[in-house]
This record gives C-alpha cells, sequence and structure tokens, in this order.
C-alpha cells in the first residue's frame, strides 16, 4: 500500500447513509422519491453546503460522482457529490430501479465547479464537474 493510497484510506469519511434512506439529491418536497429526477434544490443546497447527495451529511474527500459514462466524460454531472460508501449505494438503488441501461461509472475528486444553467427552461438545471480525477471505476 502506498503512502497516498494510506493517507487516502485515513481521510475517508466513515459517513454513510442507512441502507433503506432515500438519497437526499432524490427527495421530492412532497417527500415522494424519484431516483431518476434530481431535485434542484436539493443540488443547489449539496452544492452551496458542501452536502453529500445522499446522506446529506458535510461532504469528505474524496468526492464521488455517480452518472451515466456520457454524462461524467462531458465532465457535467448531474448529481453532487457523494462519499465514496454512499455513491456504491446510490448504484444499487439506481440498479434496483433499471436506470443502469446505460454505462454508469463513478469518478472521485477533491473538487468541483458547479455549472448554473443560462436559462430556466426543461432539461435546464445545475451541473457538476469534478475537479481533477483521482480515479474512475466503472459500474459493473
Ligand atoms: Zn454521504
Amino acid at each position: 500500500m502506498s503512502v497516498l493510497t494510506r493517507l487516502l484510506e485515513r481521510r475517508r469519511p466513515t459517513v454513510v447513509a442507512a441502507p433503506d434512506a432515500a438519497p437526499f439529491v432524490h427527495v421530492q418536497a412532497d417527500g415522494r422519491v424519484d431516483l431518476a429526477t434530481v431535485v434542484e434544490a436539493a443540488a443547489v443546497r449539496c452544492a452551496l453546503s458542501r452536502l453529500c447527495a445522499y446522506c446529506a451529511q458535510p461532504q469528505g474527500f474524496p468526492l464521488v460522482f455517480v452518472g451515466p459514462v456520457a454524462e461524467l466524460d462531458g465532465g457535467r454531472c448531474r448529481r453532487p457529490g457523494m462519499h465514496d460508501a454512499c455513491a456504491r449505494l446510490a448504484v444499487e438503488r439506481y440498479r434496483a430501479a433499471g436506470l443502469l441501461h446505460l454505462p454508469w461509472a463513478l469518478q472521485a475528486s477533491g473538487s468541483f465547479t458547479v455549472e448554473r444553467p443560462q436559462t430556466r427552461g426543461p432539461g435546464e438545471q445545475i451541473r457538476f464537474r469534478p475537479g481533477p480525477l483521482l480515479w474512475t471505476e466503472r459500474v459493473p
């Protein structure tokens, strides 16, 4: 194990959502959960307060972004960053919901920038661009 790996392991947060908890960024204002829809207000709150998109606790290091490969490769992730363990839990939730019909991946970074929509039309939403990548992993 390299020194860097050991440092990263030590910094890995222990926060993880309960397995039956709904991912924060998919809970609608009325309490319904739609895993295919990113709730804009929740995504903005994650961006401003640096919260995990799944458990809504303060983000740790690294931040893991989850989404279709095409979305991640374009640097325009719809979902805010998550704790590593939360991201893996989210993948299982997305799989159970039948959302993984396209290739998906996890991308880890220590930072991100936010891209706000230029207009307020349908499909226009906040996007997250991971900083320099620490690792990328295809969802099997
Ligand atoms: Zn989390």
